[in-house]
């Protein structure tokens, strides 16, 4: 395949959800895989309900997901474009006004459910003279603009869905510019596809219908070969059932990174869930990008769990190295020397990566030890080895408490974490007590607890 260019085309009328966030995912790495270039375009035609402040809100939140575009650019500097485009259409015969209200198109519809016929626009102005527009225009009315299709079955070849057809015949002509000479989504995104030569358009099925429209626009405006190819993938509803809204805020990308879902794993659970592929943790995106493919995409509805991707967020952490987490950490003041091996070590104990500043307190600050059995603790303490400390130090020194005391298993172990850590569960012991080290242990293991100690 020659290098595509795709694009994510949103409407900046709210921050992005994890279902658009799919759409740019699906995008830029199928960019990505085929080392084509990515466009980020906004749809702000509707000046009313657009708004910079979301524009540039959805530019940081693909950037935390990790997605930079090639290029980016708005709608709503390009209409002397889009006039143009009408002028052609306008010249083609392609292009005819109409006065309808929509009081009356209600009707007309109402009127043709009843007669059991589709609710499809009857072409009535098409027949108007031009004695009856002056009329209409007279009267003050102001048309709106429909794009006269051709009725044939228009084809194409879906990336996701495969042969796919639709019949023109069965769709009302499409309204494309409104009274107040504002343009409606269809013209624009294919003046705009055209212009910046879209290979392929990948977005959600909602859209099926359009592409038959935008086919024939395609066609009309610069020759069937300027026609890119078309990907139509399921939509992600949510657990109950409901399709996602820019609305619903608890979705949105912003408020998924707040509660500690890793982008990466964002990106993988946005790839991979809908699909015939398992939902699994990724190393990169390059990896995700790899593993994408269309035609993997099911054609049933992509179902959002959110405790599927908190399990999912947690699973990528495990897995993650040293190197993909060091400025992070640095961020949180985990560095120096101990910064790697701890990282190791708590890794896989992480629910959210936050859970290491609880972490390195427990490695390098002050905790509340939990103190059961003063006096075992104390053989314990007195049989700490002598340092340096490695990786065997605790199997060492347990193997003497438990030659020393004739205690095994929990007994043995779980008064030691208790003490040394003040929790009931955690990383692996051999690996935490080399970076607790010997002072600290030795404090934590005298420590005495309140109740059987009361102090001085
Ligand atoms: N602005 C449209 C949307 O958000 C773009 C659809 C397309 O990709 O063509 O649904």
């Amino acid at each position: 395949m020659s290098p595509p260019i795709v694009r994510f085309a949103p409407s900046p009328t709210g921050r992005i959800h994890i279902g658009n966030a799919r759409t740019a995912l699906m995008n830029f790495l199928f960019a990505r895989k085929h080392h084509g270039q990515f466009i980020l375009r906004f749809d702000d035609t509707d000046v009313e309900r657009s708004k910079e402040e979301y524009a540039q809100a959805i530019e940081v939140d693909l950037a935390w997901l990790g997605i930079h575009p090639d290029l980016i650019f708005r709608q709503s500097q390009r209409v002397p474009f889009y006039h143009a485009a009408t002028e052609k259409l306008r010249a083609a015969g392609r292009l005819y006004p109409c006065y309808e209200t929509a009081e009356e198109l209600d009707r007309r519809r109402k009127r043709q459910q009843a007669r059991g016929q589709p609710p499809i626009y009857d072409r009535a102005a098409l027949a108007l003279t031009a004695e009856e527009r002056a009329r209409l225009e007279a009267e003050g009315r102001r048309p709106h603009w429909r794009f006269k299709l051709d009725h044939q079955i228009v084809r194409w070849n879906d990336l996701v869905r495969g042969e796919s057809h639709i019949d023109c015949a069965s769709l009302s002509d499409p309204i494309l510019l409104r009274e107040d000479s504002t343009y409606l989504y269809t013209l624009p995104s294919v003046v705009d596809d055209i212009e910046f030569k879209s290979s392929h358009v990948i977005r959600g099925e909602d859209h099926v219908t359009n592409t038959a429209v935008q086919i024939q626009l395609f066609e009309a405006l610069a020759g069937p070969e300027a026609i890119p190819g078309f990907g139509h993938h399921n939509l992600l509803v949510s657990a109950s059932g409901e399709g996602l809204s820019k609305r619903s805020g608890a979705l949105s990308i912003a408020a998924l990174r707040d509660s500690g879902i890793e982008s990466l794993a964002l990106a993988a659970f946005a790839i991979l869930t809908g699909t015939s592929d398992s939902v699994h943790p990724v190393a990169s995106l390059d990896a995700l990008a790899e593993a994408l493919d269309l035609s993997h995409v099911s054609r049933n509805q992509a179902r959002f769990d959110p405790d599927e991707l908190a399990g999912l967020s947690a699973r990528t952490l495990h897995q993650m190295p040293y190197e993909a987490v060091r400025d992070r950490l640095s961020m949180h003041d985990i560095s120096g020397y101990k910064a790697e091996a701890f990282w190791l070590a708590v890794r896989g104990n992480l629910s959210v990566f936050l859970d290491v500043v609880d972490w390195w307190r427990v490695v390098e600050g002050e905790i509340v030890s939990i103190v059961e059995d003063p006096e075992f603790l104390e053989q314990a303490r007195a049989l700490l080895p002598q340092e340096p400390w490695d990786a065997g130090t605790w199997a060492r020194w347990t193997e003497a408490l438990k030659a020393r005391t004739g205690r095994k298993g929990k007994v043995l172990f779980h008064p030691l974490r208790l003490a040394l850590t003040g929790r009931e569960a955690g990383p692996e012991l051999a690996a935490l007590l080399p970076l607790i080290g010997r002072l600290n242990s030795e404090a934590r293991l005298s420590a005495r607890s309140a109740s059987s100690h009361p102090g001085p």
